[in-house]
């Protein structure tokens, strides 16, 4: 056996910190949600106590911050609650899904988005063809197009985008994406709401002004100031670029392995095309299952309520002509998260 290259020794380190990594966040996850909840309640607490009162228009604003605020703390605990979509059972007692992975939810309760009411005639619900499969090379089981193996939950998840261990503490899936990127669009609407809205008080908390009326202690407000702040601009970047990646309709795993694909494709001179790219607003109207196609209104986006996708993630709408799903040509190697263990078996062997 010849000895491992620098290149290789590297790779192994990182390959075992990101492990290691894997165990911490995976320990840490309900902390940090704990922790999330608090300061979530924190902020909202600050700023019904020392802001709302004297907003102006009161009568409009304050039904406005109660729906943000609503929305907010509902599609947070959708997104950590509603199961991603896996592929199949729980691997650990205790662990969520069902027994032979997640099937489209029903629709029952009253915490429902209302479906639209459609003429007899309508017939226009997307085209679907149905997925791929493979087998995980990770867990064995089956592994449909655009799911991935997450290794922290050591499952694989539908249309898999991250493993979030910071915010949600699950994977983000079919079933559980819509309501993710809606808690970080209200996160972001009621971040600034407070920033700009809270400016004075911050300064009058900082200790120009003696006078401070309010339940809230001046130093308790001007730590969710910061915090807002601070949140406020990481998850815009965050909220912008996920709608981004729905709009032209790639996960953030998508994202990286397209970007090989068109490489290659250049280099032969050719165009990568991505079949699930049917146009950014389709795209867009498509992940939230709103719009012509969509079973829900618009304004559904508006309420603190469930929705299900287009699709349980066995069938896809893509572009015509373009079945083999990731507009990659017949016959090309196709690059999925297995190939990251091959290669690092090349290493070790
Ligand atoms: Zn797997
Ligand atoms: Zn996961």
């Amino acid at each position: 056996m010849p000895a491992p290259s620098p290149a290789s020794f590297v790779f192994r380190c990182f390959k075992g910190i990101e492990r290691c990594a894997d165990r911490v966040t995976g320990a840490a996850g309900p902390v940090l949600v704990t922790l999330a909840v608090g300061l979530l309640s924190l902020g909202a607490f600050c700023f019904f106590n020392v802001i709302e009162p004297t907003l102006p228009f009161r009568i409009l604003m304050t039904p406005i911050c109660i729906l943000i605020a609503v929305n907010m703390f509902a599609h947070y605990y959708f997104a950590c609650t509603v199961s991603p979509g896996f592929t199949q059972g729980p691997v650990a007692a205790g662990a969520r899904g069902t027994p032979q992975g997640d099937m489209m939810p029903t629709e029952t309760g009253w915490f429902w988005a209302p479906r639209r009411r459609l003429p007899r005639e309508w017939d226009s619900r997307p085209e679907l063809t149905p997925a791929r499969v493979t087998m995980c090379r990770r867990c064995g089981g089956r592994k449909p197009e655009r799911a991935h193996h997450c290794r922290v939950c050591n499952r694989c998840v539908m249309k898999y985008d991250h493993h979030c261990p910071v915010r949600i503490n699950q994977c983000v899936g079919v079933f559980n994406e819509r309501h993710f990127v809606l808690f970080m669009g209200y996160l972001v609407l009621a971040t600034w709401s407070f920033v700009i809205a809270g400016y004075d008080y911050a300064w009058e908390a900082a200790g120009y002004s003696r006078v401070w009326p309010h339940t809230a202690p001046a130093v308790t407000f001007i730590l969710s100031y910061i915090l807002s702040l601070a949140i406020g601009l990481a998850v815009s970047i965050m909220f912008v670029w996920a709608l981004w990646g729905v709009a032209v309709g790639e996960t953030s795993v998508e994202s990286q392995d397209f970007e090989y694909y068109r490489r290659v494709a250049k280099e032969r001179g050719e165009t990568f095309i991505n079949a699930y790219h049917l146009g950014r607003r389709r795209n867009l109207e498509l992940f939230f299952n709103i719009g012509e196609q969509g079973v829900y209104a618009w304004w559904t986006l508006l309420l603190p309520v469930r929705a299900v996708p287009y699709t349980d993630g066995h069938a896809w709408a893509r572009l015509r002509g373009e079945n083999i799903g990731i507009g990659f040509r017949p016959g090309d190697e196709v690059l999925t998260d297995d190939d990251q263990d091959e290669h690092e078996h090349d290493i070790e062997s």
